[in-house]
């Protein structure tokens, strides 16, 4: 009884913290739900603003803004897990907030992630955290080569570095400012996988089926869904490992947890991101239930059923280099027209009328009924756009 009113029906307003494109198509799937939208973002051109009901232009921390957002909107969420958590909390004394704000303080900080990892048991990379010089001066000989990794901020391979000695580490640490960093032992990758979780405030989870990640330069370029796309023990693994990472936290909302898979098959939990990923772009084609209508369902008490995959998928990011083909002088608009001649090719552009490379500027959907064939397209695609 209780629980039925609990339940946040369309035609209610869902906010959400941060305008970028995760905040955009979770502002479309909250729509075509017949939920009214707010966004909080500074940003005046922000990709999630600009198609939002309500666009609140402050910033996270804004007394003002976050209490605009509190009085027009039902629930909240966050599109971005760098959003101060305290601005969470101050939502959450009024209304639903998913995730918790001590859920995404966790994520935006790789030590308080890894020590979150090992406490549910899932396996993660060897490595040390170093805050202080002492701590830099006793990291032990086994974690090298490494990679340095900023404890907080980083992102798409940014602020990160490759060491292979003591005194490169040193070097690397001065250079990203002396920051508190967590220092990895570099792993043997055979490849990347993901998975997406989503648990309800009633406990209940379900899961999108695991992705397997093709990561260039740091950026995630290509994700591949189908039947096969894993060994069943690896995939079984994931799941489970990601399951408990959101039990554990006692997590409401959609979680993408990233793992490593090493050339001897294990797997290694990399990070997590405390709302949709990237790497679930697929479901929105690929799926009867995308990411982002999870995350709307979980927000607002909705059912969770478990997600259906219907059409084997590729998915392809498109980075602003695309605008800048080799000799173009200024910038170009891709051959949209081409690409769309392809069956199965569903484009999802953000909106970003400033390319640049290494901008996610939008991803292309493919879909098909095999993975052979899905794989055809993805090359026919990746010829047209050069
Ligand atoms: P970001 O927050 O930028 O996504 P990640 O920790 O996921 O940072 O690192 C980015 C990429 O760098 C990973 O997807 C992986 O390809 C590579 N990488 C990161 N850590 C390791 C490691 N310990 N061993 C080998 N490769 C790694
Ligand atoms: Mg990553």
């Amino acid at each position: 009884m209780s629980a039925a009113r609990d339940v946040i029906l369309p035609g209610a307003t869902l906010g959400v913290l941060g305008g970028g494109q995760l905040g955009r198509m979770f502002v479309h799937a909250a729509q075509a739900l017949g939920y009214g939208t707010a966004v909080l973002d500074a940003d005046a051109q922000s990709p999630a603003g600009c198609i939002s009901h309500h666009h609140i232009r402050t910033g996270y921390e804004d007394a003002g803004g976050l209490s605009e957002l509190a009085r027009r909107c039902a629930a909240v969420t966050t599109e971005f897990e760098n959003v101060p958590a305290g601005a969470l909390d101050t939502l959450a004394a009024s209304l639903p907030v998913s995730p918790a704000g001590r859920c995404v303080a966790i994520a935006q900080d790789r030590a308080a992630e890894k020590a979150h990892f090992v406490r549910c048991g899932v396996p993660v990379a060897p490595h040390a955290v170093i805050e202080t010089p002492e701590q830099l001066a006793a990291v032990s000989a086994d974690l090298l080569p490494g990679i340095l990794k900023t404890a907080r901020l980083g992102y798409d391979g940014k602020g990160q570095a490759r060491v292979q000695t003591a005194a490169e580490l040193a070097a690397a640490w001065d250079a990203l400012g002396r920051v508190p960093c967590v220092l990895e032992k570099m792993l043997p990758l055979a490849h990347e996988c993901s998975v997406i979780v989503a648990r309800g405030r009633d406990g209940a989870i379900v899961h999108l089926p695991v992705q397997r990640n093709l990561h260039r330069d740091g950026i995630l370029a290509v994700t591949e869904v189908y039947e096969g796309n894993l060994p069943p023990a690896q995939v079984r693994q994931a799941l489970t490992a990601a399951q408990s990472v959101a039990q554990g936290l006692d997590y409401v909302g959609v979680l993408c947890v990233e793992f490593f898979v090493l050339q001897d098959g294990s797997l290694v939990v990399n990070e997590m991101a405390p709302r949709p990923h990237n790497s679930g772009h697929y479901s929105q084609n690929a799926c009867d239930v995308s990411q982002f209508e999870l995350q709307v369902r979980c927000m607002t008490g909705l059912p969770l059923v478990p997600p259906r995959q219907h059409s084997a998928a590729i998915m392809l990011n498109l980075l602003g280099d695309l605008w800048f083909p080799p000799g173009a002088a200024d910038q170009t608009t891709p051959a949209w027209d081409k690409v769309l001649a392809l069956p199965g090719a569903h484009l999802h552009l953000y909106g970003k009328t400033q390319a640049k490379p290494g901008r996610k500027m939008g991803h292309l959907n493919i879909t098909a009924a095999t993975p052979e064939a899905a794989r055809a397209t993805a090359l026919q695609a990746a010829a047209i756009l050069g």
